[in-house]
């Protein structure tokens, strides 16, 4: 009788503890965002230079996301009147439709601007660069990828966007931050109401690798540096070789390629496949090793070493101070950035100009900006020789320039561009010189071109 008494009080008061204290299991990130690759690109159509490999993936059965940090809102409107933002905003909804013929989904566009100049630094100004990395981080937490694929960060002879670059920047910080509990703490912290418009319940997340890939004219200084995909195989999913699958989903970029698109509108498989051979749309898509967190070789394929479980965040090394001493010339600029970035991030062995290079426009101004540094214990004076190629004018260089011990002087020449173009690169040679010689050289490659972005 008691035991009986008992047994249905305690059988009562488990019932009422379950009620009370149902057994929870934690909440979990959505799975439909998860991405196995994530593109961080600057503007609609960036995404042409790797298409055919992303096609890959897909029939692969990976899952691709992508970012656009801008929509880009600039240049010229082969549709239509509509310029600015709503220019971007067509072309978002061309990239929707480029992105859905290929197999994505999941696509996001950042705040940035389009900012036509080959300047990173202009592009991450215009872009509120802390602003947009904390957005990227977000989108790195929420897409949790094993693999970010973005533009090179580097100043090369080219196409050579500064947002393209500042596109790499971006992903590389974002590569390197969002695996840090640290960094956007508000990103991971818990929710504290239902109607949670701040506090976001994100997880740190540490990408495995990291590749780039580049618009640079001088494609064979990326030989060796990564990957290589062959777009002629047969996709399953569209019936059609890789190089074709990435031409269609082109397609939809009429406001910028229209006049380019109707030529292969009406041409039949043959005619369309000499077009792809001419204009280099089968060649291969060619990907430059960035970094990665787990064993992994240059060349081997993208997901060499991928482990299939969330890896550890890792903490860059810091690296070794910058040592200065006596009197030097550096260039500035975006240059002198990136060997900060280079340093910074760990990627030292990417490729870069083998000496620094820029194309500039017929009849333009060239800005060559150069640091003059006086890490001796006395003032100096220097001056500037220049020794430049035929067709170039010499600039003013009469000013002196005075540098207490411990100064940095930030200068910047200018050069009027001739008005004619040069086939190759021509050297620009500049040199500092004090009462007692010569301090330093710096040297510029230029290419003279029509046509292309200012710097
Ligand atoms: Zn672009």
């Amino acid at each position: 009788m008691r035991t009986t008494q008992m047994l249905a009080f305690v059988l009562a008061w488990s019932a009422i503890g379950l009620a009370q204290g149902a057994v929870k299991t934690p909440p979990q990130p959505d799975n439909r965002f998860k991405a196995d690759v994530l593109l961080v690109v600057a503007h609609p159509d960036d995404e042409s230079g790797v298409s055919a490999y992303l096609a890959q993936l897909l029939d692969q059965g990976k899952k691709v996301a992508a970012v656009y940090m801008t929509h880009g809102e600039a240049g010229h409107n082969n549709m239509g009147r509509e310029r600015g933002i709503s220019l971007g905003a067509e072309r978002e909804m061309e990239l929707r439709h480029a992105l859905t013929e290929l197999g994505i989904q999941n696509v996001w566009f950042l705040d940035g601007r389009d900012t036509p100049t080959q300047d990173v630094l202009q592009s991450l100004a215009n872009w509120h660069h802390g602003t947009c990395l904390e957005e990227l981080v977000r989108m790195v937490r929420l897409t949790r990828p094993e693999v970010i694929i973005t533009w090179l960060p580097g100043f090369f002879i080219g196409e050579n966007h500064g947002d393209h670059q500042a596109a790499g920047v971006l992903a590389t910080e974002a590569f390197d931050s969002a695996g840090d509990p640290a960094v956007f703490p508000a990103q991971l912290a818990q929710p504290r109401h239902v109607n949670e418009t701040l506090l976001e319940g994100l997880t740190p997340w540490q990408p495995q690798k990291l590749y780039f890939f580049s618009d640079a004219n001088d494609d064979k200084q990326f030989k060796d540096k990564g990957p290589q995909y062959p777009t002629t195989g047969i996709s399953p999913a569209h019936h059609a070789p890789y190089w074709q699958v990435a031409l269609e989903a082109f397609r939809f970029h009429r406001t910028q390629y229209n006049s380019y698109i109707e030529k292969f509108d009406g041409l039949n498989d043959q005619e369309l496949q000499k077009l792809a051979k001419q204009d280099g749309w089968d060649g291969p898509v060619e990907l430059i090793f960035g970094k990665a967190n787990v064993p992994s070789s240059i060349t081997g394929d993208v997901f060499e070493g991928v482990i299939a479980t969330p890896i550890a965040f890792v903490r860059l090394a810091p690296p070794a101070a910058e040592q200065h001493s006596g009197v030097s010339i550096a260039m500035g600029g975006p240059w002198a950035f990136y060997e900060h970035f280079r340093r910074e991030h760990g990627l030292m062995s990417i490729p870069q100009a083998a000496a620094p290079e820029i194309a500039v426009n017929t009849g333009s101004t060239l800005q060559w900006p150069l640091i003059l540094r006086n890490d001796s214990k006395q003032s100096v004076e220097l001056s500037l020789t220049m020794t430049l190629p035929e067709g170039w004018t010499q600039p003013d260089l009469s000013q002196k320039y005075l540098l207490a011990a411990g100064d940095r002087f930030p200068v910047q020449l200018e050069l009027a561009v001739p008005a004619k173009k040069s086939e190759a690169a021509q050297e620009l040679v500049c040199t500092a010189v004090s009462s007692v010689g010569t301090v330093g050289t710096v040297r510029l490659r230029v290419q003279v071109r029509a046509g292309g972005l200012p710097q």
